[in-house]
C-alpha cells in the first residue's frame, strides 16, 4: 500500500521534472542490418542507400520531435548518445563486436561525426541546435574541469541548445582505468552533476525483471523500484547487445549514482512509440527507480571521483570520521599510490576523502601526533588529513 502510494507519487513527479537527461543506446540508434534507411528512401526514392554508418535517421527525427515539444514546454533536455563505435564499425564494414581498444577508438572517431551529422540535421528541422560535448573521466575528477564543463552546459541550456554528450573514446583508455567505459554511467554522472530531476535510459531492454529474461522465460517485470537492493543487482544479467558496452548491471550502477543526486531514473525500451514524451508526462513505462534524498554536491563529487591512492586507517580513526570528525595523520597506518595534495583518496575501502597531504608527506607523518608534524614537514604544513566536509562514506 505504502509502496503503491510512493510509486504513484514518483510517477506523478516525472511530469514536473524540468531538467531531463535522455541516454540512447547503440542498439536503439542503429537500424536493423540490411534494412534501408526509410527516410533517405522516402525523401529521394531513386537514391541507393549504401547502409554506411547505419544510423536510423527516422528514429533520430522522432527523438528530435519529442525533444522539441519538451523544450517548447519550457524543459531543459540533455542527450547522451552511444553509437559512435557501432556506427564507425558499420561504416568500415565490420560485422563483429569490436573488442580491441585501438580499433574501438578508430571506430569511435569515424562514428562520432556520423552521429552528430544526424542529430544536427534532425534537431535543425525542429529549430533546435545540437552541441557536441565529448568527455573523459578526468574532466569529472578534476574539480576545475568539472566546474568549467558544468558552466558550459548551463550556458548551452540557457541558450536553448541541446547538449549532446558522448565519451571521448579516442582518448579514453579503458585499460588504465581512465574511462567511464559505458554511457549508462556517464549519463548518470551528467544527471548528477547538473542536478537533473529525471534520467531516461533508452535501450533494447524494456525494464528491470526479477530475473534475467534471456535465461528465464517466466521473468516478471518490476515497474517501480523504491530502493535498489542486492536482489535487484543479482537479478540483472550481464552485458548488452552487439556494439554496446552496457547491460542491466551498468544501468543499475547508473541508477545508484543518479539516486544519490535526487534524480529519478526510468529504464524503457527505446523503440516504444513516443517513449521520451510519454515518460516525461509521467506515463507508466519501463521501470521507474525512485530517488534518494539528494546528497550534497561536494559529497557526490567525492563519491564519483576516481581515487588516486589508498589509505588504511585504524579503527579509532574510522569511528571518528564516521562521527564527522577530521581524519588526523595519527590514525593513518598505510599509504598506497603516488598522489599530490588535494587528491581524492580511498580510505579503508569505505570512504573517499580529499587529502590535504601528498602521498609522500603522509608517508612521512602517518602515526605521528599533530604537534610533531611541523618538525617533520616544516612550518605551515597541514595538520589534518581531511575535514568532515571533505569526507564521503561510500554507503552514505
Ligand atoms: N561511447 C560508446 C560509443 O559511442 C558507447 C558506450 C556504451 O555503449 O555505453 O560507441
Amino acid at each position: 500500500m505504502e509502496q503503491d502510494q510512493a510509486a504513484a507519487s514518483a510517477w506523478a513527479a516525472l511530469a514536473s521534472a524540468n531538467r531531463i537527461v535522455v541516454k540512447i543506446g547503440t542498439a536503439t540508434i542503429a537500424r536493423p542490418k540490411g534494412t534501408p534507411n526509410r527516410l533517405t528512401v522516402s525523401l529521394a526514392p531513386e537514391s541507393t542507400d549504401t547502409g554506411r554508418g547505419g544510423v536510423d535517421t527516422e528514429y533520430i527525427y522522432r527523438v528530435a520531435a519529442q525533444f522539441a515539444d519538451l523544450v517548447k514546454a519550457g524543459k531543459q533536455l540533455i542527450l547522451v548518445t552511444s553509437g559512435a563505435i557501432g556506427m564507425g564499425a558499420r561504416e568500415l564494414g565490420l560485422t563483429k563486436h569490436v573488442t580491441e581498444v585501438r580499433m574501438r577508438q578508430v571506430c569511435a572517431a569515424i562514428g562520432q561525426p556520423i552521429l552528430m551529422e544526424e542529430y544536427r540535421a534532425a534537431f535543425g528541422v525542429f529549430g533546435l541546435t545540437a552541441a557536441q560535448l565529448l568527455v573523459t573521466r578526468d574532466a569529472w575528477d578534476d574539480r576545475a574541469s568539472y566546474l568549467n564543463l558544468r558552466a558550459t552546459v548551463e550556458t548551452l541550456l540557457g541558450n536553448r541548445v541541446i547538449p549532446v554528450f558522448n565519451e571521448n573514446d579516442c582518448v579514453s583508455t579503458a585499460e588504465i582505468g581512465n574511462a567511464f567505459g559505458d554511457n549508462d554511467r556517464l549519463s548518470a554522472y551528467i544527471a548528477s552533476k547538473i542536478d537533473a530531476e529525471l534520467l531516461i535510459i533508452l535501450s533494447d531492454v524494456e525494464c528491470l525483471y526479477d530475473s534475467d529474461p534471456r535465461e528465464n522465460p517466466d521473468a516478471k517485470p518490476i515497474p517501480y523500484v523504491r530502493e535498489l537492493t542486492g536482489e535487484h543487482l543479482a537479478a540483472a544479467g550481464g552485458r548488452g547487445s552487439e556494439f554496446s558496452t552496457g547491460g542491466m548491471k551498468t544501468k543499475l550502477a547508473a541508477v545508484a549514482i543518479a539516486r544519490d543526486a535526487g534524480c529519478r531514473v526510468v529504464i524503457a525500451h527505446g523503440r516504444e512509440s513516443r517513449v521520451i514524451a510519454r515518460v516525461a508526462a509521467g506515463e507508466r513505462l519501463g521501470t521507474l527507480f525512485d530517488a534518494a534524498h539528494a546528497l550534497k554536491n561536494r559529497v557526490r563529487w567525492l563519491k564519483n571521483s576516481q581515487p588516486k591512492g589508498r589509505l588504511t586507517i585504524d579503527s579509532g580513526a574510522l569511528a571518528a570520521i564516521r562521527e564527522h570528525n577530521s581524519l588526523l595523520p595519527r590514525g593513518v597506518t598505510a599509504v598506497e599510490g603516488d598522489f599530490g595534495r588535494s587528491s581524492v583518496v580511498l580510505v579503508n575501502e569505505s570512504a573517499k576523502i580529499l587529502s590535504n597531504f601528498s602521498s609522500a608527506e603522509l608517508a612521512a607523518v602517518m602515526g605521528k601526533k599533530s604537534e610533531e608534524i611541523e618538525a617533520i614537514l616544516g612550518k605551515g604544513s597541514p595538520h589534518v588529513v581531511a575535514r568532515p566536509e571533505d569526507t564521503a562514506f561510500l554507503d552514505e
